[in-house]
C-alpha cells in the first residue's frame, strides 16, 4: 500500500524518494552495465543491469506504491511490458481481449503469440453474461483497457474481475487512459495492470516505456523472472526521466482533465458533429460504471463529423494541434485510429467494433483552452464540403 494517504504526495515521495548517500532529492542515473563485487557471492543487492539497477529500481518502487500493489516492473516500452506480462501463458492457453483493445496488443497475439498456439477472442467486456460465457476452460486471461482505445468503451472492472476470479483465470488491465491518478484497477479486484508509460504517466511525449504492476507474491516472482529471462528492460535514464514526469502526473492529469470536458462539451453540441465518444458526458456508454470506479473521465475522446465535412481535410487544417501518434502528452494531438493506432487490426473487426474511416481521436493537452476550441473549429469550418 502507499505510505502517504494523499496520491499527490506519494507522487512526488513515493517508491524510492531521493538518494541518501549525498542528500540529493532526486534518484540519480545510475548509468552502469555492471556492479563490482567485494567477493564471489558477495554484492550491494545488484549484480548486473538487465536483472536490476538503482535508477529503474526507485521507479518500479514508485509505480508499485501509485496503483496500490506490491512490485513494479519498468520496461522499454509498453508493448514490452505487454508482451512480458503475456509470455506467463502456454501453448493450448486462450485470452480473451476488450473489443476495441490497443492495436499493438491485438498484434501481438494475432501475429506473433499465435506461433506459441496462444489463441485469443475479442468480447465486449461491456456485457457480462457474454463475457462469463466466452471464458471456456482454456481461457486463462482476460485484458481489459477501461475507457478502451479507441471508441472510450467503459468496462466493469471489478465486475469482471469478480467472474475472472470466480472461473479461476487472471484479469489483466490496461490502465494507460486513466493512470493511477484517476483509477487504480487493482483495487476493483485486478490481478495484473500494465501501462504504456509513454504516454500519461511520462507526460511530455519525450520516451518510450513500459510498466507493469502487480499485488499477488507469485505472480511477481513470474514476472520478475520473465523480466530478466526477456530482457525488455527500461533504461536507467528514460527510468530518471520518467520519475520526473510522474511527479506532476497529478497537476497535469487536473488540467487535461478540466481542458478535456469544455471540449466535449463544445464539440456535443458542434452543428457540424455528428457523435462525441468521451466518458466524461453524462449519456455516454458507461458513465455511470466509469464515475463509479475512476475519479473521472479523463482526457482522450473520439469524435465524428457529419458527413459534409471531410475529415481528411479536417486532418490537414489542423494548426496548434498535431496529427500524431500517441497520447497523454502535454501537447493536444489528434490520430486517425483506423490508419494510425489501430492499422493491425483488419478493416472487418475493425468496423463490426466500431473503428469507422470517419473516427477521429484526441488526447487533449493542458495548452489553454480557446487555442484548443479555435484550432479545432478552424478545421472543422475548413473541411465543410
Ligand atoms: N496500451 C495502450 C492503451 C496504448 O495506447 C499503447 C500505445 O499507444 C500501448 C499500450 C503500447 O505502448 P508503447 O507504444 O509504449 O509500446
Amino acid at each position: 500500500m502507499a505510505k502517504y494517504n494523499h496520491i499527490d504526495t506519494t507522487l512526488i515521495h513515493g517508491g524510492i524518494y531521493g538518494d541518501p548517500l549525498t542528500g540529493a532529492v532526486n534518484v540519480p542515473i545510475y548509468q552502469t552495465s555492471t556492479y563490482e563485487q567485494e567477493a564471489l557471492g558477495v554484492n550491494k543487492g545488484y549484480e548486473y543491469s538487465r536483472t536490476g539497477n538503482p535508477t529503474r529500481a526507485a521507479l518500479e518502487a514508485l509505480i508499485a506504491d501509485l496503483e496500490h500493489g506490491t512490485k513494479g516492473f519498468a520496461f522499454a516500452s509498453g508493448l514490452a511490458a505487454i508482451t512480458t506480462v503475456l509470455s506467463i501463458f502456454h501453448s493450448g492457453d486462450k485470452i480473451l481481449l476488450t473489443s476495441n483493445v490497443y492495436g499493438g496488443t491485438f498484434r501481438i497475439l494475432n501475429q506473433v503469440f499465435d506461433h506459441f498456439q496462444i489463441t485469443y477472442e475479442m468480447v465486449d467486456t461491456t456485457d457480462l453474461a457474454e463475457t462469463e460465457k466466452a471464458i471456456t476452460p482454456e481461457v486463462k486471461a482476460i485484458i481489459i483497457e477501461s475507457p478502451a482505445n479507441p471508441l472510450l468503451t467503459v468496462t466493469d472492472i471489478a465486475a469482471v474481475s469478480a467472474i475472472a476470479k470466480k472461473k479461476g483465470i487472471l484479469t489483466i488491465v490496461d490502465n494507460t487512459f486513466m493512470s493511477p491518478y484517476l483509477q487504480t484497477p487493482l483495487d476493483l479486484g485486478a490481478d495484473i495492470v500494465v501501462h504504456s508509460a509513454t504516454k500519461y504517466l511520462g507526460g511530455h511525449s519525450d520516451l518510450v516505456a513500459g510498466l507493469a504492476v502487480v499485488k499477488d507474491p507469485s505472480l511477481a516472482e513470474q514476472i520478475g523472472f520473465l523480466q530478466n529471462a526477456i530482457g525488455g528492460i527500461l533504461e536507467p535514464f528514460d527510468s530518471f526521466l520518467l520519475i520526473r514526469g510522474i511527479k506532476t502526473l497529478g497537476v497535469r492529469m487536473d488540467r487535461h482533465v478540466e481542458n478535456a470536458v469544455a471540449a466535449a462539451k463544445h464539440l456535443v453540441k458542434h452543428p457540424a458533429v455528428a457523435k462525441v465518444y468521451y466518458p466524461g458526458l453524462p449519456d455516454a456508454q458507461g458513465f455511470e460504471i466509469n464515475r463509479k470506479q475512476a475519479k473521472n473521465g479523463g482526457a482522450m475522446m473520439s469524435f465524428v463529423l457529419k458527413d459534409e465535412y471531410d475529415y481528411k481535410t479536417f486532418y490537414a487544417s489542423l494548426k496548434l494541434v498535431a496529427l500524431a501518434e500517441s497520447l497523454g502528452g502535454v501537447e493536444s494531438l489528434v490520430c486517425h485510429p483506423a490508419s494510425m493506432t489501430h492499422a493491425s487490426i483488419p478493416k472487418e473487426i475493425r468496423e463490426k467494433v466500431g473503428i469507422t474511416d470517419n473516427l477521429i481521436r484526441l488526447s487533449i493537452g493542458i495548452e489553454n483552452i480557446e487555442d484548443i476550441l479555435a484550432d479545432l473549429d478552424a478545421a472543422i469550418e475548413a473541411a465543410r464540403r
